[in-house]
């Protein structure tokens, strides 16, 4: 098609195309010489029970400040760590650092519990039961305490198989979230099926709340989980009048900007130590 358009299009097309390869290049030379250093951080965003208004539980957010590249954020570095699978290692780093943190939350609250994202490669990796096994043997915590965020897609792939990789995570006691639930494709006969504890609402959802529509699927999918015995979760929540609206439909728990941003450990540590955020 830029042949058809002459050479001037194609030359215009082939430096565009070039800045990203090489962006990609650069952003992959940095993400393996920060492997195993201290250039990756999780910040920590609360989860707060919309009924009380306690902090129950964090999510782990992966944050990267490279030398070169300043902050780069996981929209960008996340997908280059699947395709170099540098993911599986980061992963472990990922989860590790978030049961050490456990440890240390446990302490100010004992219920609290803390989420991490995995990535569909890290699910489909055959290693990732086990793995997750011996991270929690190792740091000694309570397996109740740590909750996975999954999205839909490792549902629409081989069911099968991800219903025995939830199965056997759900039978070393931990928590399992469909994150950004709605976004996905989802079969809901599926859901029945799965070992799932919480559905998260999307946030694109959540946002626009005003939409008549959003407001009719954000019902559906708290009686949608409900139904299932399953809790639900709202993410994005950024105003007063989205709380309000979450509440009376006994949504269980939301997370958002209204409540707090994500925050460096020891940030997130002092505000748990105040544990209440609205009451
Ligand atoms: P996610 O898991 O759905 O996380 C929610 C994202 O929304 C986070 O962006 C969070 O900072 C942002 N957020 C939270 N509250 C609000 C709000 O009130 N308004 C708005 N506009 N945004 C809000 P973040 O940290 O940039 O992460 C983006 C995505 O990158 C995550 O989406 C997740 O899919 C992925 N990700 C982040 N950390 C990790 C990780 O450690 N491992 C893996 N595999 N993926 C990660
Ligand atoms: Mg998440
Ligand atoms: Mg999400
Ligand atoms: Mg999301």
């Amino acid at each position: 098609r830029a042949k058809e358009r002459g050479r001037n299009t194609f030359q215009f097309f082939a430096p565009s195309m070039n800045t990203l390869a090489v962006e990609r290049m650069v952003i992959e030379k940095n993400m393996r010489k920060a492997m195993g250093g201290t250039e990756f951080q999780l910040y920590y965003q609360p989860k707060v029970c919309l009924q009380s208004g306690k902090i129950v539980g964090m999510e782990a957010l992966l944050r990267w400040e490279n030398p070169e590249l300043g902050f780069v954020n996981p929209q960008k570095s996340i997908p280059i760590a699947e395709e170099t699978r540098l993911i599986i290692q980061l992963g472990h780093w990922i989860i590790e650092s978030a049961c050490q943190q456990i440890k240390r939350l446990e302490q100010i609250n004992p219920d609290i519990s803390i989420a991490v994202n995995l990535s569909v490669v890290q699910f489909n990796s055959p290693d990732l039961v086990s793995e997750i096994k011996g991270v929690i043997e190792d740091t000694g915590i309570d397996p109740q305490k740590l909750q996975v965020e999954v999205t839909e897609s490792i549902l629409i792939q081989d069911s099968t198989l991800a219903i025995n990789i939830l199965k056997n995570l759900n039978n070393l006691g931990i928590k399992v979230c469909i994150d950004d639930f709605g976004t996905g494709y989802s079969s809901l006969s599926y859901l029945k099926n799965m070992p799932i504890d919480y559905l998260k609402i999307d946030q694109s959802f959540v946002r626009d709340l005003i939409d008549p529509t959003n407001e009719t699927i954000t019902c559906a999918v708290v009686a949608l989980a409900r139904s299932l015995g399953m809790k639900t979760i709202a993410e994005g929540v950024e105003t007063a009048e989205q709380k309000k609206f979450l509440q009376t439909i006994d949504c269980d728990e939301g997370q958002g900007y209204l409540f707090s941003k994500p925050l460096q450990a020891c940030q997130a540590e002092e505000l748990l130590l105040k544990g209440t955020l609205f009451s």
